[in-house]
């Protein structure tokens, strides 16, 4: 974990280049690559591998988490037209970073793009 580097963002080792939101339990930043006009992805503080790893208590901080996209979501505009929050587990779900994180995608039609939606490799 320690040379992970949204763990490294998670503890304020590393800043993001552009953050969207924090707090104390979350952080929300600009992904690198993005795949839509927006592309923020929202991470816990807490070190949490992915959706897999999840311990009994996690409930509500992914909870906050999801709530935090549907608010940036808003104030960004795209509630109206809709998006798309993604979570990718392990592997073969297209999860590239072994920590937890939400993808939330917006800004133009993403419905074709569902069946080929992948990130990493
Ligand atoms: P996933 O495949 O679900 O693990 O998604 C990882 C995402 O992290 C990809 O969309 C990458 O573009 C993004 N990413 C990787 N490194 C960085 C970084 N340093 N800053 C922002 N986004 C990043």
């Amino acid at each position: 974990m320690e040379d992970n580097i949204f763990y490294k963002f998670a503890i304020g080792e590393l800043r993001p280049d552009k953050v969207r939101y924090e707090d104390g339990e979350m952080l929300a930043f600009d992904d690198i690559h993005p795949h839509a006009p927006t592309h923020i992805l929202i991470l816990p503080k807490k070190p949490i591998q992915g959706i897999a790893q999840l311990e009994p208590g996690d409930e509500l901080l992914v909870g906050k988490m999801v709530y935090r996209a549907k608010l940036l979501a808003e104030e960004l505009g795209l509630a109206d037209k809709g998006y798309r929050l993604t979570i990718n587990v392990g592997k073969w779900g297209g999860q590239a970073v072994p920590y937890l994180h939400i993808h939330l995608l917006g800004g133009k039609p993403l419905n074709e793009d569902i069946e080929h939606f992948s990130y990493g490799e």
